[in-house]
């Protein structure tokens, strides 16, 4: 459920007709509706009341300083993968207590940023990492909470550019040699064992690959424990899907539901990392329809928004719902949606079923977020588009649009180059 509708053919967020704001901030733009974000973010979070846990935001999903700040009003957390999303995260005033930092390259520059905020926990991708962890805190005279993050080699069942958790992906430490890996730290005197973690995947659709995993999870947890290893926390990580299309994922409460009765004798706190089941149905792009033109019969839909703004369709293939955002009857044709950009690869949609779009009308791209602005791109020197957040009857620019003045910002010509 979110807060894009259409009232009486007008396409709405919330209160706010998005032809409204279009006309005043212009096209391209990210659109984001407080509400669906603040309930996406209490359903997931209230699911697991019954049992201790925090909730860490995934900063990497959407990484909008006001849209993390939301979070950080519910109690939420967040789950960074680099020291620019840490900056981010104590801009937005994310309590350090409740940040785990995970990913597979941290630098020594990011580890001891992490250090000296006292985040919760690093969430350790290989052995070189742990000594390296180990090191950085004994000379900032600091102990480092670690969890290590266990590939568990379950198959998640999703596209594989965003699989994490079999064997052959670049993530985590093998459950096998994770044992070993824990004893070796055990014996790290800078180092504060708390966890275990795992992240399997992106856009889950099913509850048994999360159940798999618990479950390896779980025999580890015991074995460590009979060892003398108390690990306290339990990151189950992110990568619950949503529905772009057809997909029927299960609700936040069914996945909770499972979890909470898959894990009855470990008592830890659990750490979840959500992205995309809180942002992604919350946020849309909107772009205005430049051209449309037929070439051999085959029609397109060219629009100011491109790969540089969102770029899933072309990076795998994904799918995005495009709708009017002034609705009529009208005949429907098959069209690429296009962008402006000098690739092939530069779609939002391939031959989809659409109204019969026309010249300078305003379409909405549902279901953009997650991994929309935060992966977009200057590519062809395009300014970014701006995001804006929608609550109840007002709109608030959260990110404004760049200038091309932002484009060349940092270059410098070398003096010798003088004409
Ligand atoms: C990307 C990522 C997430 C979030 O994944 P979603 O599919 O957006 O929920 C969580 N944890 C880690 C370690 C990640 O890399």
């Amino acid at each position: 459920m979110n807060d894009f509708n259409y009232l009486s053919d007008h396409l709405s967020c919330e209160e706010v007709p998005v032809e409204t704001i279009a006309r005043e901030a212009g096209t391209p733009f990210y659109l984001y509706s407080h509400r669906t974000l603040r309930r996406h973010f209490r359903i997931f979070d209230s699911a697991f009341a019954e049992v201790p846990h925090i909730v860490c935001f995934a900063v990497k999903a959407n990484s909008n300083t006001a849209i993390l700040r939301i979070f950080v009003r519910e109690g939420g957390g967040v789950d960074l993968v680099s020291g620019g999303e840490l900056y981010r995260a104590l801009k937005a005033g994310v309590d350090p207590g409740k940040i785990v930092y995970s990913g597979v390259g941290k630098r020594e520059d990011e580890i001891d940023f992490a250090l000296r905020t006292g985040i919760l926990m690093f969430n350790v991708e290989s052995d070189q990492e742990l000594e390296k962890i180990n090191t950085r805190a004994q000379i900032l005279g600091v102990r480092a909470g670690i969890g290590l993050r266990v590939n568990p080699d379950v198959d998640p069942q999703t596209h594989p550019h965003i699989s994490t958790g079999l064997r052959e992906n670049k993530f985590g430490i093998n459950i096998e040699a994770s044992l070993t890996a824990y004893r070796r730290a055990a014996g790290l005197k800078h180092l504060d064992i708390k966890g275990v973690s795992c992240h399997i995947g992106s856009q889950v659709t099913k509850l048994s690959p999360f159940i798999d995993a618990l479950a390896r999870l779980k025999e580890l947890i015991l074995q460590l424990r009979k060892e003398g290893i108390a690990i306290r926390y339990l990151d189950l990580g992110g990568g619950l899907g949503i529905t772009y299309d057809r997909e029927t994922p299960p609700h936040p409460s069914e996945y909770a539901r499972a979890i909470i009765d898959a894990a009855r004798e470990i008592d830890c706190t659990f750490i979840f990392e959500p992205g995309r089941v809180i942002v992604g149905n919350a946020g849309i792009l909107v772009t205005r329809v430049l051209y449309t033109k037929e070439n051999e019969g085959k029609r397109f839909i060219i629009v100011d928004a491109g790969m540089n703004d969102l770029v899933r369709p072309s990076l795998y293939g994904s799918f995005h719902h495009i709708q009017p955002v002034i609705r009529r009857k009208r005949e429907e044709i098959v069209a690429d949606v296009v962008g402006p950009i000098c690739e092939s690869g530069d779609f939002l949609a391939k031959g989809r079923k659409l109204p019969a779009f026309e010249q300078g009308e305003l379409l909405a791209v549902m279901s953009a977020g997650a991994y929309g602005f935060s992966m977009s791109s200057n590519y062809n020197s395009r300014p970014r588009a701006p995001e804006i957040l929608v609550r109840d009857d007002r709109w608030y620019v959260i990110r404004k649009r760049e200038t091309w003045e932002d484009l060349d910002r940092g270059e410098e010509i070398p003096e010798w180059m003088d004409i």
